[in-house]
């Protein structure tokens, strides 16, 4: 079991701020924005966004829409949208997950504040 499904299935705690019958969103642990959450799907099937596009793009896409949903209820609507894939990118819970990023963050900036 991933430590996201711990978290889904309030094994671990976690600061949730957003859930519906497919998706979970919590504040990130170890935050690297003013607001840092993780969007992430209750199934762990996917490991990563590519193995999650090729299989269930409409999960993706409603990925998409809870990240914009949460960026404007939390920020000022303007976010980062990120999914480290592979270790070598960062990635070390391989469970599908997006990064929203949002408030203050740095111009020009690629990666992870
Ligand atoms: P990755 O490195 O796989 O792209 O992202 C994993 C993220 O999960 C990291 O940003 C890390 O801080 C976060 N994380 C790892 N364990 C926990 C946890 O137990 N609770 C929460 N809220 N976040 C976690």
């Amino acid at each position: 079991m991933s430590i996201f499904s711990s978290i889904i299935a309030r094994e671990i705690p976690a600061d949730i701020v957003f859930e519906s019958e497919r998706i979970i969103a919590f504040r990130d642990i170890a935050p690297r924005a003013p607001l840092h959450l993780l969007v992430v799907p209750k199934t762990e099937a996917y490991a990563n966004v590519v193995e999650l596009a090729a299989g269930d793009p409409a999960l993706l896409a409603e990925m998409v829409a809870v990240g914009r949903e949460l960026a404007a209820e939390h920020a000022d609507g303007d976010f980062r949208l990120i999914f480290n894939t592979g270790a070598n990118a960062g990635q070390s819970v391989f469970h599908v997950h997006a990064h929203v990023l949002a408030g203050g963050l740095s111009e020009g900036s690629l990666g992870q504040e």
